[in-house]
């Protein structure tokens, strides 16, 4: 036991990987959708400003999960049934695998997708997650992928037309399910390309759902669930962790949500307390 480390998650021992939420301040966005803004509440008299007189501040937040921050999804993200990823997601502390990939460009690549390749393309392979170790699955439920360069201008920008993200091809995404990582965490705004025709192929796949279908079926994955537009520090290193996946209770097929990542040897009981 000694060389456990005792964590006290209010110093930030491990490692938060979801990016803060800055309402009406800098925030990543996907599709140019509105920015995730917060008003004052108004009613009457009432102000949920101390600044403007109120006696406290509430607020009305407007967001897109999907599209504004840090978010977790389900298999409602593509089903005619409402599915909430409340339901869906039943691990509280998952083991999982971190690695860091270097996208391909799409001229390079020999690996295929739903729709052709745009020749400025960046592509997550399934060679560059061989070769990131990501096939040692029996060690991970969870599969948390940092792309390289891994700046910080990923906390604050906007992906659309002009700023195509790094997208997975469909023997990346096949390569996951068959090495049995039940959750994916990625950096990039969505795990299939941004303009796509609609089609969702890697989310098709992952949650095993048939392509254009939008229904279940009996052996659909629907206890997995994909994380989006997290943000990986530098100086978390590759390798197994312990995460903590938090979500908002929100019943929907999204909702933001806040990963922490822990060593596997750290020793989660409180500071002092003893079993
Ligand atoms: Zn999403």
């Amino acid at each position: 036991m000694d060389r456990l480390t005792t964590v006290d998650t209010r110093s930030g021992a491990g490692y938060d990987i979801s990016i803060p939420l800055r309402f009406n301040g800098v925030q990543p966005n996907a599709y140019g959708v509105s920015t995730a803004a917060s008003t004052a509440c108004e009613a009457g008299d009432l102000v949920g400003d101390t600044r403007r007189g109120g006696s406290c501040n509430f607020e009305q937040y407007t967001f897109i999960p999907h599209c504004n921050g840090t978010h977790t999804e389900c298999v409602g993200h593509i089903t005619h049934d409402r599915i909430s990823v409340l339901d869906c997601l039943q691990d509280v502390f998952i083991r999982a695998l971190l690695v860091s990939v270097e996208p391909e460009r799409a001229a390079d690549s020999s690996e295929s997708y739903s729709v052709p390749f745009e020749s400025d393309d960046l592509l997550i392979t399934k060679r560059s997650l061989e070769n990131s170790a990501a096939s040692g699955s029996a060690d991970g439920q969870a599969l948390v992928i940092r792309t390289l360069p891994n700046d910080e201008s990923k906390k604050g920008r906007s992906y659309g037309e002009d700023m195509i993200p790094p997208y997975f091809t469909s023997e990346a995404i096949q390569f996951i399910v068959q090495n049995g990582f039940s959750h994916l965490l990625v950096d990039v705004p969505s795990i299939d390309r941004l303009f796509d025709e609609g089609k969702l192929s890697n989310h098709r796949t992952f949650w095993n759902v048939e392509s254009g279908s939008n229904a279940v079926k009996s052996d659909s994955r629907i206890t997995s669930t994909v994380t989006e537009l997290i943000y990986v520090p530098h100086h978390v290193t590759d390798g197994k962790y312990w995460l903590n996946l938090q979500i908002a209770p929100f019943a929907a097929d999204a909702t933001p949500s806040r990963p922490i990542l822990f060593p596997v040897d750290v020793d989660l009981r409180p500071e002092g307390r003893t079993i």
